[in-house]
């Protein structure tokens, strides 16, 4: 063995110990439902919130309205070579319609988008303040860009104030970096105030902020929390994926018409990548023209949310979550496997999340409600938490 393989070989033997080793698991997708090991369970662990991936039907009437012209499986370049066909361009002007801005630049995922923008704008006069929670494509960008990076506690805004003041005037530019609706504790950035702080600091503040989890689920056309806020219009940088509630892949920024012809030419997950698919591409438009309609879905999973958190409130269980992905705070990560297993046993596929992905000491089951959830089996569901806990 070379010391690379006795590393490995301790390392993950240590990650097993503690109940932290990763594996991959093998699962059938039935529709709303998983197939793992024989047993048929509800899937409350993808991030399919309106149950839209699950949707046989629907992807029945998109398929019969497709040409052979569309059905284009490959870009075959990088968009600045011959990768960029017009249905690019078309969901482009079409989000930047729909958010009313000036632009929208489409990137090949969220991760891409996370990872490449921060270090295309960054100069060492730059200053980024970043949310402890941010996710960790978040956390990448920073690490790649030439910027000071800085974290404020977890929606301490009175923290970010702190920061704001006593380092403005050392930096060119501040930039400050949130999620909307996060990942994994389920609550949301105060957006409002956030705005109303970089209002405070005219052309030197800008914010920058990922609505992965809230595009699709938030809003009254489902454009996310900006959208039901009412403050698109202030949001400098605004990301959002299309893998989530989109039930499709890729992910889109918000900005500016100079911010998209910049980053056009600077960033390097957008330029040093085959695009993809045409098709897919495709497919995210059709969902994106409908979501406007899928009001009902939204707001379903909007009670089914609110229902879930007063349970575990009135059961005197810490509950950070305002939004359809509710965690089950439990600490350990070995009592998080058995607990995530006995709600299996029950027919909800719920997994742990261990660290790395959360702080050391508060693994978790993490809920994410899908609006393809029926009544019944939310009072199922009700009915194993409130056995469990
Ligand atoms: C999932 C996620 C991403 C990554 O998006 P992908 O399209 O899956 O690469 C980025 N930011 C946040 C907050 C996410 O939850």
């Amino acid at each position: 063995m070379n010391s690379l393989d006795t590393m490995i070989a301790t390392e993950l033997a240590q990650l097993e110990a503690k109940a932290n080793l990763r594996q991959l698991p093998q699962l059938t997708h039935r529709g709303k439902w998983v197939e793992v090991g024989g047993h048929t369970m509800l899937n409350l662990s993808s991030n399919d919130y309106l149950g839209l991936a699950a949707d046989t039907e629907l992807h029945q009437t998109y398929l019969e309205g497709l040409s052979v012209d569309r059905l284009l499986l490959s870009s075959s370049s990088s968009r600045l070579l011959t990768g960029n066909f017009a249905i690019y361009e078309e969901l482009e002007e079409e989000l930047a319609a729909r958010f009313g801005r000036e632009a929208a630049l489409v990137f090949n995922c969220g991760y891409h988008a996370n990872t490449g923008i921060l270090p295309a704008i960054c100069t060492p006069r730059t200053l980024v303040l970043a949310d402890k929670l941010i996710h960790a494509s978040l956390i990448d960008g920073m690490r790649l860009s030439s910027a000071t990076a800085m974290r404020f506690r977890h929606n301490d805004l009175k923290h970010l104030e702190r920061l704001l003041e006593r380092y403005i005037d050392s930096y060119e530019l501040v930039i400050i970096v949130t999620e909307s609706v996060f990942s994994m504790d389920g609550d949301l950035a105060n957006l409002q105030q956030l705005v109303a702080l970089k209002r405070r600091y005219p052309d030197k503040v800008m914010l920058y902020v990922d609505e992965a989890h809230a595009f699709g689920v938030f809003g009254p056309t489902g454009l996310g929390l900006a959208e039901a806020i009412g403050c698109i219009a202030d949001i400098d940088l605004l990301v959002g994926t299309f893998g989530k509630a989109g039930a499709s892949a890729g992910a889109y920024l918000i900005c500016s018409r100079a911010m998209r012809s910049w980053l056009v030419n600077k960033m390097r997950p957008f330029i040093f990548t085959t695009a993809l698919p045409p098709l897919s591409i495709d497919w995210t438009l059709f969902i994106l023209r409908l979501l406007p309609s899928m009001q009902v879905r939204r707001k379903h999973l909007a009670s089914m949310g609110s229902t879930l958190r007063n349970q575990l409130t009135e059961s005197g269980l810490p509950c950070p979550s305002e939004s359809q992905i509710v965690p089950l705070l439990i600490g350990a990560s070995a009592d998080a496997m058995r607990q995530a297993e006995a709600l299996q046993r029950h027919g909800f596929y719920l997994l742990p999340v261990r660290p790395p992905t959360v702080p050391e000491g508060t693994s978790r089951i993490r809920i994410s409600l899908t609006a393809a959830q029926t009544d019944e089996e939310m009072e199922q569901l009700k009915k194993v938490i409130s056995e469990m806990i």
